[in-house]
């Protein structure tokens, strides 16, 4: 059994290996491999190549021996990892405390986007977005 660890262990030697993006690569392919089987999809070969590219990327990236190309592609891939997670989590942790808050109600003006912070339980009133004016009539 340790003979056949070493043998592993050598032939790995100076390759790629898992990183971030494999391990990435590895549960999208698992999730989409889910999904088309949870809900019996079938749109005929698309899905079965993008899962067969999925699984061979990461099996080319796994034993790759240019470690230094596959680092910069892992370093690329968490800079936009990174960018998603913030974005995400941003947005549910402020919509969750948004909506505990007891003094304020929060409302996205209709024509640009932009929250804007009313007292609650003032009843039905015109509502104008001090951003572009524009008014609108919602329920604090
Ligand atoms: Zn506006």
């Amino acid at each position: 059994m340790y003979n056949f660890f070493e043998k592993i262990r050598q032939f790995m030697f100076g390759r790629n290996g898992f990183d971030q993006l494999g391990i990435a690569l590895l549960v999208l392919y698992f999730l989409l491999n889910f999904i088309r089987n949870f809900f019996w999809l079938s749109f005929g070969w698309v899905p079965f190549l993008v899962l067969l590219l999925l699984l061979i990327l990461f099996f080319f990236r796994f034993f790759s021996k240019n470690v230094w190309k596959r680092q910069k592609e892992n370093e690329m891939f968490m800079k936009f990892w990174r960018v998603i997670q913030k974005n995400i989590i941003e947005k549910i942790s402020n919509a969750v405390r948004h909506a505990q808050d007891p003094v304020y109600k929060y409302f996205h003006c209709p024509r640009c986007r932009a929250t804007l912070r009313l007292p609650r339980n003032r009843g039905k009133i015109d509502i104008t977005c001090p951003k572009c004016n524009y008014t609108f009539r919602r329920k604090t």
